[in-house]
C-alpha cells in the first residue's frame, strides 16, 4: 500500500494536525519551515490532475482553516505559501496527492521560489494563441 495511505489508516504513525473523513493533515517531516504542513485527501488520488470537482471540495473546503490554525499557533509566522506539486518535473516525490501549507517567517527563512519575468518575450498574439490552446481543453 502507498505510503501516504499508510499514514491514512496509521500503520505509519504521523504528527496529525487535523483530521475528518476527508482529509488528513500532517507535519512534513522535513519542516522545510517550523509548521510546514501536509494536506491529503484520504481517497488515494495520485495528484491533483486525478481531481473530479467532489474531490477538490472535499479537501480545498478546509484549507483556509488549516492555513488559519497554523498561522496562529505562532506569532512568528507572518505568511503561508500553499504549494501543489503534480508530477516528478514539478517535484512532486509522492505520488499520493498532497498540498504543502509552509510557513513563512521572513524572506531570508528556508523557503524560497523564483518567478522568471517573461513578459517582454510575448505579443498580444502570442498570449491569444496560448489562451486559446488552453481553453479549448475544457
Ligand atoms: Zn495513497
Amino acid at each position: 500500500m502507498h505510503f501516504f495511505c499508510k499514514i491514512i489508516n496509521n500503520e505509519i504513525p504521523s504528527y496529525t494536525i487535523f483530521e475528518n473523513d476527508d482529509v488528513k493533515a500532517f507535519l512534513d517531516i522535513s519542516q522545510t519551515t517550523p509548521g510546514h504542513t501536509l494536506v491529503i485527501p484520504k481517497k488515494h488520488r495520485d495528484s491533483l490532475l486525478s481531481f473530479d470537482r467532489e474531490d477538490a471540495r472535499n479537501v480545498f473546503q478546509y484549507i483556509p482553516e488549516i492555513a488559519r490554525a497554523i498561522k496562529a499557533s505562532n506569532t512568528d509566522i507572518k505568511g503561508i505559501n500553499l504549494l501543489n506539486n503534480n508530477g516528478e518535473v514539478a517535484y512532486q516525490s509522492v505520488f499520493h496527492a498532497h498540498i504543502h501549507l509552509i510557513p513563512r517567517y521572513s524572506e531570508q527563512d528556508d523557503f524560497s521560489i523564483h518567478f522568471s519575468e517573461n513578459q517582454s518575450h510575448y505579443t498580444p498574439e502570442k498570449y491569444e494563441e496560448l489562451a486559446k490552446s488552453i481553453k479549448t481543453q475544457f
